[in-house]
């Protein structure tokens, strides 16, 4: 169990939980697959979530900010973990919400209002322009958390996911891209031996290799692979082969995943396991980055966990 403490509040993660998890997959091709359960570790701010939060938290707290105002869509897990932190902490929080407010609101959101997160919705097409929404809704002691945690600082957070494993013992990192905030920790944390892969969980976004190295250290730029081609028709689009895929995984695996981006990160490992493209011997650090609200776009009781 760690407690991060910040000034006079303690948030305990049990990373206990986080355990390493062989898998089954890659046996045949004599490639080691761990993956880190970063889903165990809270079952409310789950997964990288947690740890992309960490410094901006303890910025806010230390700073005496008594207000943190945060974006995301209607099923983003980054307003839900907001919301949760928040209220643990004792401070105001605040979700500003792409698009047009309806009735029942998802269950995601409905989860960030029980723990006190005040919403106000944005059209899409204002959305876009965070600054301009940060600019007319700016008050004092309102701090505000970049969409999804990208940022230096979110970043700097993600790169702490690393420093619970023996890290050196393996030859590739591999995880799900959303803004790129986590894999931009996870190459600045990685050593110079290892390969640092990311299954972008969105069609054609040609701008993500910049936004992530803009927050990553140049001597690890060679090393990120970014591969477009997992994203099952775009964000969050999740066709009967991947909820097959789900279903099937969970019964091999026994592990739970989501349908933005995790489902999608482990059937591109057993793709590029499939295609050869590891060698024998490789060791495979997989990253389940956690965030199950994705599965709130399903009606309850669709998947089998
Ligand atoms: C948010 C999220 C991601 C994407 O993280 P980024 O830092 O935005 O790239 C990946 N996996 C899960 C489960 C998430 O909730």
């Amino acid at each position: 169990m760690i407690i991060f403490k910040f000034n006079s509040v303690i948030v305990q993660i049990n990373t206990n939980l986080a355990i390493i998890q062989p898998l089954h997959l890659g046996k045949e091709q004599k490639v080691t697959i761990h993956v880190l359960r970063l889903d165990l570790i809270h079952p409310i701010i789950s997964g990288n979530k947690w740890y992309k939060l960490r410094f901006y938290l303890e910025e806010a707290i230390n700073a005496g900010f008594n207000e943190i105002a945060t974006f995301g869509g209607a099923y983003s897990n980054h307003i839900v973990a907001t919301a949760c932190a928040c209220y643990k902490h004792n401070i105001k929080s605040v979700g500003f919400i792409r698009g047009e407010k309806n009735f029942p609101l998802s269950r995601t959101l409905q989860e960030a209002v029980s723990y006190g997160m005040e919403l106000s919705f944005i059209s899409r097409s204002d959305y876009k322009n965070k600054t301009t929404i940060t600019a007319n809704n700016h008050i004092q002691n309102r701090y505000w958390i970049p969409e999804g945690g990208y940022g230096i600082l979110g970043a700097k957070g993600a790169e702490s996911i690393l420093n619970t494993v023996p890290l050196q013992e393996y030859t590739h990192i591999i995880s799900a891209v959303g803004s790129g905030t986590m894999i931009a920790g996870l190459l600045n944390g990685s050593m110079p031996h290892q390969t640092v892969i990311g299954i972008s969980s969105q069609k054609n976004n040609l701008s993500l290799e910049s936004e992530i190295l803009s927050l990553s250290f140049i001597e690890n730029h060679r090393k990120l692979i970014l591969l477009h081609e997992y994203h099952f028709g775009g964000f969050a689009k999740h066709p009967p082969e991947l909820l097959n895929f789900m279903g099937e995984f969970w019964n091999k695996e026994a592990i739970p995943t989501d349908l933005v981006y995790t489902s999608k990160l482990f059937f591109a490992v057993r793709d590029l396991l499939e295609k050869k493209y590891f060698n024998p011997g490789d060791k495979i650090l997989v990253i389940h980055s956690g965030g199950l609200q994705g599965n709130n776009y399903l009606p309850e009781k669709s998947l089998p966990f």
